[in-house]
């Protein structure tokens, strides 16, 4: 039987049973090695690292460096150091910059992304990240926040100014770490290439983001996925809401954008491995006025998802009182088991789908009948088996999910395309499966189209 017969008999047997949803939601065994991952997370680890981060008093991107202890200079050099600590295979090294004076960069400054790459099979990269520098503001983010100098430059702090940075995003840094120490000391092989990533100048305008995000895509270095985050330690909002069950996913659209299928990823994929952890998606780039390092890879064309806190303290943003006591390690050991759960989930799956053809149309039409759903996709090496997903074209989740076998195409007879989105993912022997490639068509300009002529006068 050849590899299209099997879909098509697949997809008839389907009709058959008349049954189509019934095939939606049958829960995969999980992996017992990502278990383990997601098992080892500690919450004390993470404790101890915001304690360690606090004490440099700053660590402003343009802060002293040569100050016993406080600063940027030690700060980034404890990072790098933890870093190479935990195991060989970590390959840990600054990424640097010499950025010119501009906007809030007040003078020329060195700056150093710290970049700690676990090599996998393939150089396919999946990040995990945050920022590590901080800043200090007049009045703190709850005096932005209260309205009176929303419109107005805000008044930055001088750069040695206390910004212990504890959540912001000293959060995002212990996070990143103790996953570097985790995933780089398990000794699974990963497919994808994992990269643990803590980024500079994030305060100034996502700098640190922005200048590695443009110098992959000019290098064409192949970034699959990055999961950035950043004020993810702290439960309590400073309204008194306490919510220490959920995370906020921001992603960038359209709906069918490579980041929100990254994002709908961490919900599948993490709510699976962490049920006791919600993961709310939130369909917009980020919160109003407030930015991260997510969207500077966006705006270089790779897949990026935003995590926060479900519920923010303003008042502990930006200013001094960014300390230890307004953090949770519980709460934040739980977003670093979702992370474990996503990241790992990703560099053991095989790579998503091609479902394009050369001229960048969607490989999906209506053969044979004329009113018959017919995908196509392009083989992924290391997939044994796809699983397609589709969803009426007017909601952001997948309703419905079929395994299918080792083939490369599949007929829904009498499935309208028009009124539906399909999208399809690989899978592996042992079922790590990849993020889903939709079917979508691409946009078109009106220069594409060609501007209509018009019969002079
Ligand atoms: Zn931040």
């Amino acid at each position: 039987m050849n590899r299209a017969t099997a879909g098509t008999l697949l997809a008839i047997a389907l009709m058959a049973t008349g049954a189509r949803a019934a095939f939606a939601q049958s829960a995969p065994d999980l992996d017992p090695r990502i278990v383990q991952l997601v098992g080892q997370v500690s919450e004390d680890r993470l404790a101890s690292m915001l304690r360690k981060l606090e004490t440099f008093g700053t660590r402003n991107t343009l802060s002293a460096v040569n100050t016993p202890g406080r600063g940027i200079g030690p700060a980034r050099q404890w990072i790098f150091d933890e870093l190479q600590s935990y195991s060989v295979r970590l390959q840990v090294s600054y990424d640097t910059y010499r950025i010119a004076k501009q906007g809030r960069i007040t003078r020329d400054v060195e700056a150093r992304n710290i970049i700690a790459v676990l090599p996998g099979r393939s150089p396919r990269r999946i990040y995990v990240s945050g920022h590590y520098d901080t800043i200090a503001v007049v009045g703190g983010q709850r005096g932005r926040n209260s309205g009176a100098s929303q419109q107005q430059p805000v008044p930055i702090a001088e750069p040695d100014t206390t910004a212990p940075g504890v959540n912001d995003d000293g959060s995002g840094v212990a996070l990143t770490l103790e996953l570097a120490r985790i995933f780089s000391q398990s000794g699974i092989e990963f497919e994808a290439t994992l990269v643990f990533m803590c980024h500079v100048a994030e305060e100034q305008g996502l700098m640190g983001a922005k200048l590695h995000a443009q110098k992959a895509r000019t290098e064409h270095i192949p970034i699959d996925a990055v999961l950035n985050s950043d004020i993810v330690g702290n439960d309590r909002g400073g309204n008194g809401i306490i919510d220490g069950a959920s995370i906020r996913v921001y992603s960038e659209g359209p709906e069918d954008s490579t980041s929100r299928e990254l994002a709908r990823y961490v919900q599948r994929w993490g709510g699976r491995y962490v049920p006791s952890h919600r993961v709310r998606l939130l369909s917009r780039p980020d919160r109003f006025s407030r930015g991260g390092d997510h969207t500077a890879y966006n705006l270089y064309g790779f897949a990026a998802v935003g995590f926060r806190e479900s519920r923010e303290n303003f008042a502990r943003q930006h200013d001094a009182r960014d300390t230890f006591e307004g953090v949770s390690p519980a709460y934040l050991a739980q977003n670093a088991r979702v992370n474990a759960a996503v990241a790992s989930s990703l560099a053991l799956a095989p790579p998503a789908p091609v479902v394009v053809n050369e001229k960048g149309q969607p490989t999906i039409n209506r053969a044979p009948s004329g009113y018959d759903a017919h995908l196509q996709w392009k083989a992924s090496p290391g997939a044994s088996a796809y699983r397609i997903f589709w969803r009426e074209a007017w909601g952001p989740d997948w309703q419905h999910e079929m395994l299918v076998g080792n083939v490369t195409e599949v007929t829904l007879p009498n499935t309208l395309i028009d009124d539906l989105v399909f999208g399809v993912a690989a899978v592996d022997a042992s079922g790590h499966e990849s993020v889903v490639s939709p079917y979508i068509a691409p946009m078109s300009t009106a220069v594409e189209a060609g501007d209509v002529k018009t019969v002079s006068q």
